[in-house]
């Protein structure tokens, strides 16, 4: 699936400068703590190009997902707050872009209804990205939103008629499913939602400071919020091998390399380069270099957001706005899905 999903995002590539107006985006983050660098190169690197590129985007900031693997959303209002900082300091540009959260649309959570007739309960407890969060979840027994938040995340992003959906590989079976959802609902209703196309990025999967997946939960994470020298401090502490030649090889040498990977993606340079230009340096000067190419990588976006960050007014306007427009677009589909279920009376 995921071979087949990357050989897409090569042809996406090609088609969406030739056509941007062609395509809408819709993609987020659970309102869980800071975004890091795993978010930035997986997805939210792509989202700021694809802006560039004059694509249309609305950001869903997910915050009933949060209840998926914990029983209470804690300081939500401050998440969600750093989670439009984090976007605005990345380069999202407040004007083009629809930034909004979940709870506030109530039209779009009414898909969840329909849509959950058109999946299986088997196909449901089949996803392998769901699996794995039950065996990190914080909860004792398996929640029905956790065992269903895959199709919420088809209304997500129908809700809209997003056709282009930039994520991380752990996302693509719940694109798949939200694929499935939209054709059945063609097929049983009439034609009327698109069967979005997953974007990976060159990093699909980056590791955090222990090897494993870098992510909110794990403490594993250098987040974009990070001061130079706690991102310094956190790197020293990263996990690497005995082998003081440094190569670059993801397979047999996943927490090297995973280090010589972040170097190459801020610098633009490729990683069997980076990791020769180190030779036999070792892990410290591994680390030097990862260092000094994540804050000079850093560097403009720690601008950015110390001057956003005076503002919370204006962060909390850019969502008031969001959250408008996209219950506009939301009430439209609504309406359409009924009209075409038969359900408008
Ligand atoms: P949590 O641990 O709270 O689930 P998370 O770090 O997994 O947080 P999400 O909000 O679940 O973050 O994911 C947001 C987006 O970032 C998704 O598109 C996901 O694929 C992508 N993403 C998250 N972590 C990584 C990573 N390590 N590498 C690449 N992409 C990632
Ligand atoms: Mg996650």
């Amino acid at each position: 699936a995921t071979s087949t999903a990357a050989r897409r995002s090569t042809e996406l590539e090609k088609l969406i400068p030739l056509r941007p107006a062609d395509f809408r985006v819709l993609t987020g983050d659970r309102p869980t703590g800071p975004l890091h660098l795993g978010h930035y190169f997986g997805t939210l690197h792509n989202r700021v190009r694809l802006q560039h590129l004059g694509v249309e985007v609305l950001l869903i900031i997910a915050d009933y997902q949060v209840l998926t693997d914990r029983d209470v959303a804690e300081r939500l209002g401050e998440h969600v707050e750093n989670l439009v900082l984090d976007y605005l300091a990345a380069g999202i540009d407040p004007q083009r872009a629809t930034i909004f959260t979940h709870s506030a649309v109530a039209a779009l959570n009414q898909l969840l209804l329909p849509f959950l007739s058109l999946v299986s309960v088997p196909e449901l407890g089949r996803n392998p990205t769901v699996k794995d969060e039950i065996n990190h979840s914080r909860q004792s027994a398996v929640s029905g939103l956790m065992f269903t938040y895959p199709a919420h995340q088809a209304a997500d992003i129908l809700f809209c008629k997003a056709n282009l959906v930039p994520v991380g590989q752990d996302q693509l079976p719940h694109l798949e499913l939200t694929r499935t959802i939209a054709r059945r609902f063609n097929e049983r209703y009439g034609r009327l939602l698109p069967e979005p196309d997953a974007l990976l990025s060159p990093a699909p999967l980056l590791l955090g400071t222990d090897g494993a997946k870098m992510s909110k939960s794990r403490g594993n994470a250098i987040t974009l919020s990070a001061s130079a020298d706690e991102t310094a401090r956190l790197i020293r502490g990263a996990k690497t091998d005995s082998q003081r030649h440094i190569s670059y090889d993801p397979q047999s040498r996943p927490e090297v390399s995973s280090l010589v990977l972040l170097a190459a993606l801020c610098t633009g340079r490729d990683p069997h380069e980076v990791a020769q230009g180190i030779g036999s340096g070792g892990a410290a000067a591994l680390k030097r270099t990862v260092t000094e190419a994540v804050n000079e990588h850093l560097a403009p976006m720690r601008a950015r957001r110390a001057s956003f960050a005076r503002d919370r007014g204006y962060l909390r306007r850019i969502l008031r706005d969001g959250n408008e427009r996209a219950n506009a677009i939301a009430e439209t589909t609504l309406a359409e899905v009924r009209s075409a279920m038969g359900t408008r009376y």
